[in-house]
């Protein structure tokens, strides 16, 4: 059996160069002779258009990073986490998360912060793996109680325009995603890059190299877009470009809830003249683009709480295959997820490990999502690491799709990367 033995926890900075939590953790065998040592680290992400309704991530305020330290997070997990958990098997997630949620005691994880509490449940479930000798995909399979058959590698979402509170440009929308469908993903992952580089050249020769300037997750954000039309006709000349014509899904997150206010969305939010829509005109909206683009998913097309506007638009897309994805509308929260369920809101779950913060209840989120049907897409936050737990995690639970940006910058291809090398293990 290995026992938690010790915790170092530290500040290092994501992809934005804003603090984080980062946690190395070692565990030591039992024994007359005792000694072997395991050890395993973590970090974790966070996001920007982030939910009202996620677990909170501590911030310590004051001057410091411009209040964005996380020094009481790490405090936290030497001081008040490490006492309780030392000593603790490896194997036992469940009781060292448990352990750790009583010691937070609230809904929201608000008094040791979810960054603190992930970071720490990440790495336990590291050394599980490693004290079990398997590869991390597999121990969260068995935790997840995924039935080897159905372990896959799964369809990648790649962000390759970048709008909305991502990108210091004009367009509204937060990511244009394109998903190739080649029947394997290290063929998807070709073409994602292909595709990547023939919308570069493009976007150069038509709009100039300052158009080639990147948003937060790696996609291109041109100053020179203003509606969605003109970021998909680009991304569709690029497809064609490339040769993928006809084998390649087109995904939005709209992030809606960052341009709604009073009832309306301001789709002209970054531009200097507003426009304004309602909830039945943005529904027109989409199911115009659907109609003009091979359009397949649709994240987040409506407000955080706005439930019955969800259902309106899943009725009609789902008609069209066209799947709904819910992502600040229920922040991996089951009491949320059962809501979006009830209300007929969503056909799809976007996952993030740090919306709710601890594995356990991430995997109960997956759960709950597929007793419904839903598909799950596991997602990477806006502000990353290059920690590449994410892809393990959706292949060990039995996630159909991934988004981790685009097919570019270490923080986004870290995941994609262990992706190939997870898809190699599942073929030998
Ligand atoms: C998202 O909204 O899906 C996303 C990844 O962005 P963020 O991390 O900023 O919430
Ligand atoms: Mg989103």
């Amino acid at each position: 059996m290995y026992k938690i033995d010790k915790i170092n926890a530290r500040e290092i900075l994501d992809s934005r160069g804003n603090p984080t939590v980062e946690v190395e953790i070692i565990a030591k065998k039992n024994g007359i002779f005792g000694g072997r040592k395991i050890k395993a680290w973590s970090s974790v992400p966070s996001g920007a258009s982030t939910g009202d309704f996620e677990a909170v991530e501590l911030r310590d305020g004051g001057e410091r990073f411009g209040g964005k330290g996380v020094l009481k997070a790490v405090e936290n997990i030497e001081k008040k986490i490490t006492p309780e958990i030392l000593g603790m098997d490896v194997l036992d997630l469940q009781r060292i998360e448990k352990k750790m949620l009583e010691l937070d005691g609230t809904e929201n994880k608000s008094n040791l912060g979810a960054n603190a509490i992930l970071a720490v449940s990440m790495a336990v479930t590291r050394l599980g793996a490693i004290a079990q000798g398997q590869k991390l995909y597999q121990y969260i399979a068995d935790l997840a109680k995924t039935p080897r058959q159905d372990l896959g590698v799964p369809g990648p979402y790649f962000n390759i325009i970048n709008g909305g509170r991502h990108a210091g440009n004009k367009i509204a929308f937060q990511e244009f995603m394109i998903s190739p469908n080649l029947g394997n993903f290290s063929d998807d992952y070709r073409a994602g890059a292909e595709i990547y580089h023939k919308l570069k050249a493009k976007i150069k020769k038509e709009l100039g190299g300052a158009g080639t300037l990147l948003g937060d997750e790696g996609g291109f954000a041109p100053d020179n877009f203003q509606r969605a039309e003109e970021a998909l006709d680009f991304i569709m000349a690029s497809i064609a470009d490339a040769g993928y014509e006809g084998k390649v899904d087109i995904a939005l997150d709209v992030a809606a809830s960052e341009f709604f206010e009073n009832g309306k969305y301001n789709l002209g939010f970054k531009m200097e003249n507003d426009d304004w829509k309602t909830s039945d005109e943005m529904v027109r909206y989409y199911l115009d683009l659907i109609e003009k683009y091979p359009i397949k998913s649709i994240e987040d097309p409506f407000d955080q709480s706005d439930f019955e506007a969800f259902a309106k638009i899943k009725a009609e897309a789902e008609k069209k295959g066209v799947q709904i994805v819910a992502d600040d509308l229920t922040v991996t929260n089951p009491e949320r997820i059962k809501k979006a369920i009830e209300n007929k809101s969503a056909n799809a779950l976007l996952l993030k490990l740090n919306q709710i913060g601890s594995i356990g209840e991430s995997i109960e989120a997956f759960k709950l999502a597929k007793s419904d049907g839903w598909k799950v897409m596991v997602s990477h936050r806006s502000g990353e690491t290059t920690d590449d737990f994410i892809a393990d995690f959706a292949v060990g639970v039995g996630a159909e799709q991934i988004k981790s940006g685009a097919p570019a910058r270490g923080e986004r291809v870290c995941k994609y990367n262990r992706l190939l090398t997870i898809e190699k293990n599942l073929k030998s």
